[in-house]
């Protein structure tokens, strides 16, 4: 019998599972850990999750730390972005609004899904 060596199984998934790290810690600034403006830039570098609330900070801008399950709570629609792959961002104009996912790397936008 010829076994053939490279009857591996062929199957590739591009995707990468992202062993749902049950919702993280996520580095707010203070206008979204007051909870006066709505989450509308959400990053992911260096596996850190940041919710933004998309404006200007000053340089003395004071970021806070909280559970992700705070700000899904707050705002559901949150729930998808929080497992944003790293070196990634999304951002929208306003709740409700669909979110525009960009690379944070400056490679050349993906060409196969
Ligand atoms: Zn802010």
């Amino acid at each position: 019998m010829n076994q053939d060596p490279d009857r591996a199984c062929q199957s590739h998934a591009d995707y990468i599972v992202d062993e749902a790290n049950d919702y993280a810690l996520a580095f707010v600034c203070s206008h979204v850990f007051d909870a006066s403006k709505a989450v509308l830039l959400v990053a992911r570098e260096n596996n850190d999750l940041m919710c933004m609330c998309g404006e200007f900070h000053e340089d003395d801008e004071t970021y806070h730390v909280i559970g992700a399950e705070d700000l899904i709570a707050r705002d559901q629609t949150l729930s998808k972005i929080v497992e944003l792959s790293n070196d990634m961002a999304a951002e929208r104009a306003a709740i409700g609004e669909p979110w525009m996912h960009l690379s944070l790397t400056s490679d050349e936008p993906n060409s196969t899904t």
